[in-house]
Parts: C-alpha cells; sequence; structure tokens
C-alpha cells in the first residue's frame, strides 16, 4: 500500500523535481458533463493534500491571501512517487474559441472519464476526436462502478463502445490500446481490474497515478535549448498583473529571468513585451505554490509581462522566433 505523496515541502526541491522532462506527465481530464470530472479530480486533490504538511499548506494559503492572488488554474499538479503530474481541466462543450484545442496543444495523454451507466455521449466524442487527432494517449475511466446498475456486462458493453468511437474517429494501433480503469470517483478509488468494492487497502487513486505514469508518455522538450513557452491561457490578478498559463517547451525559466513576449503576425515575428519573471506557480492540492524555476515540458503559470495573450510565445531575450499557434481543422464532429 503506497500513500499519496506529499507535494515537496520547500520551493527548491519544488523546482528540481520538475527540471526532469522524463519526471513529467501531462494529461488532459475528459468527460461528458455530469460523468464525474469534478469528483475525480477533487478525490485526488484531496487524498494528495491531505499529505502535504500542515504548515505548508498554510504557507501557500497565506502568500495566496497576503498577495491576494485570486486565479483559479485550470492546470492542477500531482507529485506521485518521483514523477509530477500535471493534469489540465478540459472545458467538455463544443467551444469555437479553441480552447479544447489548446489544452490537447499541451498534454500527452488524456484520462477519459465515461460513466459506465450511460456511456460515452456527445461531449466524450467531441472532445475525444480532437484529442486522438493531436496523437494523445488515451486512458479510460469508467466511472461510478459503485452504482448497483452497474455489473462487469455493463463495463464490457461500454467499453466495446468506446473502442468502437475510437476506430471510428481514426486512432491508432497504439490509441486503440488503451488501458481500463474501474472507479468510484464518489468513494475515491480506481482499479485496474473490475470491482464494486475494492478492498480498504486499495480504496484510493494509486492505480489511476501508476496508469498515467506508465501509458502517457513522458514530454519530448529540450530542457538545454532556450527557453521559450506557448501561452495557452490567461488570468488577471488584482496584484501580480497578468498571469500567463502554458507548456514550456524548451528550456529552463528561472525568477528574475529577462524574457519577451513574441507575436506571429503575417508580416513576420514582432516583439510585444519586454519585462522579467516577477513570478512563478503551480497549482498543487487546492492552492497556487510559488516555485523558482520550471523546465522543459512543464506547465507553469508566469507573472511579469503585461502584454502577451493567448498564442503568444514567452522567449528568453535572444530568441526571436515564436511557437506555432494551435490552429485545427473545425470540428466536423457532429454533436447530437
Ligand atoms: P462533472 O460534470 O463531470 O464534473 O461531474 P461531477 O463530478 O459534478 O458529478 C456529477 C454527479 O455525479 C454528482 O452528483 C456526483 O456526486 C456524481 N458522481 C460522480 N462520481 C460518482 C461515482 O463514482 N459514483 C456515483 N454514484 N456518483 C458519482
Amino acid at each position: 500500500y503506497r500513500a499519496f505523496s506529499a507535494a515537496p515541502a520547500t520551493a527548491a526541491v519544488e523546482a528540481s523535481s520538475t527540471l526532469n522532462p522524463g519526471r513529467l506527465r501531462n494529461v488532459a481530464v475528459i468527460a461528458h458533463v455530469d460523468h464525474g470530472k469534478t469528483t475525480l479530480m477533487d478525490r485526488l486533490l484531496r487524498q494528495c493534500g491531505a499529505d502535504i504538511p500542515h504548515e505548508r499548506a498554510m504557507d501557500s494559503i497565506s502568500l495566496e491571501r497576503e498577495r491576494g492572488i485570486t486565479i483559479a488554474s485550470k492546470v492542477t499538479s500531482v507529485s506521485w512517487n518521483e514523477n509530477e503530474l500535471n493534469m489540465v481541466d478540459t472545458p467538455g462543450h463544443a467551444d469555437f474559441g479553441g480552447e479544447v484545442e489548446r489544452v490537447v496543444g499541451m498534454v500527452e495523454g488524456a484520462v477519459l472519464v465515461v460513466d459506465a451507466g450511460e456511456g460515452p455521449l456527445a461531449q466524450t466524442k467531441f472532445v475525444l476526436a480532437k484529442a486522438l487527432k493531436y496523437g494523445l494517449r488515451p486512458l479510460l475511466l469508467l466511472n461510478k462502478v459503485d452504482r448497483p446498475s452497474v455489473s462487469e456486462e455493463r463495463c464490457n458493453e461500454v467499453e466495446s463502445l468506446v473502442f468502437d468511437l475510437f476506430a471510428n474517429l481514426g486512432a491508432t494501433e497504439e490509441q486503440l490500446d488503451f488501458p481500463v480503469l474501474y472507479a468510484s470517483a464518489k468513494e475515491g478509488w480506481a482499479s485496474t481490474t473490475f470491482t464494486k468494492d475494492p478492498p480498504a487497502e486499495a480504496k484510493n487513486m494509486s492505480q489511476l497515478l501508476d496508469a498515467i505514469v506508465t501509458h502517457v508518455p513522458p514530454p519530448k522538450a529540450n530542457i538545454d535549448a532556450p527557453f521559450q513557452m506557448l501561452v495557452s491561457m490567461m488570468e488577471r490578478d488584482f496584484y501580480l498583473g497578468r498571469i500567463l498559463t502554458g507548456r514550456i517547451h524548451s528550456g529552463i525559466v528561472r525568477i528574475g529571468d529577462k524574457v519577451h513576449g513574441l507575436s506571429n503576425k503575417d508580416s513576420g515575428v514582432v516583439k510585444i513585451d519586454d519585462g522579467k519573471v516577477v513570478k512563478l506557480m503551480k497549482k498543487k492540492g487546492t492552492s497556487m505554490v510559488p516555485i523558482d524555476c520550471a523546465g522543459a515540458g512543464d506547465i507553469i503559470s508566469m507573472a511579469g509581462l503585461a502584454s502577451p495573450i493567448i498564442g503568444n510565445t514567452v522567449a528568453t531575450a535572444e530568441i526571436m522566433s515564436a511557437l506555432p499557434t494551435i490552429v485545427l481543422d473545425p470540428p466536423t464532429i457532429s454533436m447530437t
């Protein structure tokens, strides 16, 4: 029985844990509304967060109060053994602002949460189509197996429905070879074998966390190259100003680094901003935790530049090339 590992207790440990891309896993969490995404994330964080030393938890909470950090990041990090898992919440609805693309463009894997009673529905399909197109490695989590109506037979049915859906959406052989987990997010557990009532020592999320580490490849990212990050989300904080969240494409970023914002225009790459990194953060458990530095492949939030927007690149001052903004074909999948 493995307990949930605590978030490292100091900022230095925190930062060094993310400087090895091989130790990172980035996953999107995808679900049709009401299939249990919020409950799943909640249970994961509550169990992991419970191990964060009390003073440390208070630290980040008081830091938030003190600085008035109000951002609600959609990216949550969980430390698991030697690894760090970044879990990104994916909107389930049809959005035309490209939010789904931005999320799937940041990650290598996807946890597809499907209500075992209901089976895959329209929003599952909509987001899944994009996830598969981006080459993400999926895991299927059949949720709500605690319900009396959900049998092993029903789970097998839903598994084959999902398999057919994958095949229809053009999944590769590798993507079709997805692992299946049976879960009750409500009761806080996930299992790789069918059960409705796991033994007490297995009533946790360990098997899900292990499956993510095993089946999702680490990001391919060059930590030795100059720092570049694609901005995928943007928020505003009263004290810190613009908070940019994105995936570090290459290199390492540290507090105090000189960086600039770059934009791809028809005329070429345009410098839109100049400044210094004043704060780096990751959401751990339920609070934003400050970090000293972060490396390629990681998904982080930063403050310091006032102008970049979603789709822009933040790069170290010697870099004048912007990363390609993610653009995918308009959805052709029917929502009915
Ligand atoms: P979301 O819309 O995907 O975020 O779904 P929620 O997490 O809000 O869950 C929707 C409803 O399903 C809530 O009433 C939950 O309590 C319930 N629910 C979620 N997970 C489970 C589960 O594993 N078992 C049961 N029985 N109910 C669940």
